[in-house]
């Protein structure tokens, strides 16, 4: 599944190769891969086909593309987006026309010419690849966000954000997410502190990896009762988010230069640089520093499964699971 990260890495290549540019054809190889968009395939290729791509957005693992209809005026806001959900194998390639289908391309669609900086053609295509068809396309009709801040994080900030991602929270690399709000609202649950970050409604575009590697981080142990949270943990809490999602995307940046979008592109920074997930009955790197030769533990959580360092975290003798 990708990761926050990872989906940002597509945004920063949609938004460079794709945005602004018009949409000549729309092609559906396989009609499972458009199933959300409920009035069929016929009908959202009609509504690509002369379209221009005004913006590559995202909130969470959340992806959309805002789009202006053919004949819509410029000065007009979007009404609809082509949502772009990744699943757990979908991929945005940008490519030639020359280059070969691949296997599992389920839909093309042939971009207006657009030249870079330097007056170097872009690439034509842009293809949705998915071996496993659990992700897809499909449009969503944009609506205003309720505190009028940008929908997600984009190259020109809208007031928007389509119906489907109007539920979610922010994440935390959003520039309008906000602190104050987020630890506020982890005071009010009683819960744990894990299953909080895992909630999508309270903070999203965190999953299982990033959530253990914060908390190792942050010194934070994942039964920690949120209702007794104190601002500075929470502080000490998103400052790691920011900080593991920050090198995720660094190590995953070198596909930004490359004419391939790749949902994978963070996939060497999980084998490299985790310290806790993953790494059970591995030394703790923080506890070995000060020559504790503390082993990493793993438990069942919510039908996965969390690490933790027992030194670093310990249990919380009041904990909520
Ligand atoms: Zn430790």
């Amino acid at each position: 599944m990708p990761e926050l990260p990872e989906v940002e890495v597509v945004r920063r290549g949609l938004a460079r190769w794709v945005r602004g540019r018009s949409i000549k054809t729309a092609e559906v190889l396989d009609a499972r891969s458009v199933r959300r968009h409920a009035a069929g395939a016929e009908d959202l290729r009609a509504n690509l086909e002369g379209a221009v791509v005004l913006d590559a957005v995202r909130r969470g693992k959340f992806l959309w593309m805002p789009l202006r209809g053919e004949g819509e005026q410029p000065t007009a806001p979007p009404t609809q987006a082509l949502m772009a959900h990744l699943g757990m194998s979908g991929q945005l390639l940008v490519e030639d026309s020359h280059q070969p289908d691949e296997k599992h391309l389920k839909v093309r669609l042939v971009l207006g010419e657009a030249h870079d900086a330097d007056g170097t053609p872009l690439p034509a295509e842009l293809r949705f690849v998915d071996q496993r068809i659990f992700g897809g396309v499909f449009l969503s009709r944009l609506v205003p966000t309720p505190d009028g801040q940008p929908g997600g994080l984009a190259e020109t900030p809208l007031p928007l954000v389509p119906e489907e991602a109007a539920h979610i929270a922010r994440d935390p690399l959003d520039p309008a997410f906000s602190r104050d709000a987020f630890h506020a609202a982890l005071r009010r649950r009683k819960t744990g502190l894990k299953r909080a970050l895992l909630d999508q409604g309270l903070v999203s575009g965190i999953g299982n990896i990033y959530a253990d590697e914060a908390l190792w981080a942050a010194r934070l142990h994942y039964a920690r009762a949120t209702d007794t949270i104190r601002r500075p943990e929470t502080e000490r809490l998103l400052d790691a988010v920011q900080d593991v999602m920050a090198r995720a995307l660094d190590a995953g940046g070198t596909s930004f230069d490359s004419l391939y979008v790749n949902v994978n592109g963070a996939s060497g920074y999980f084998a490299r640089s985790l310290n806790a997930y993953g790494r059970e009955a591995l030394p703790c790197p923080r506890c070995e520093e000060q020559g504790l030769a503390t082993l990493i533990r793993r438990e069942s959580f919510m039908n996965r499964s969390s690490y933790t360092c027992p030194v670093c975290q310990p249990r919380p003798r009041n904990g909520r699971w």
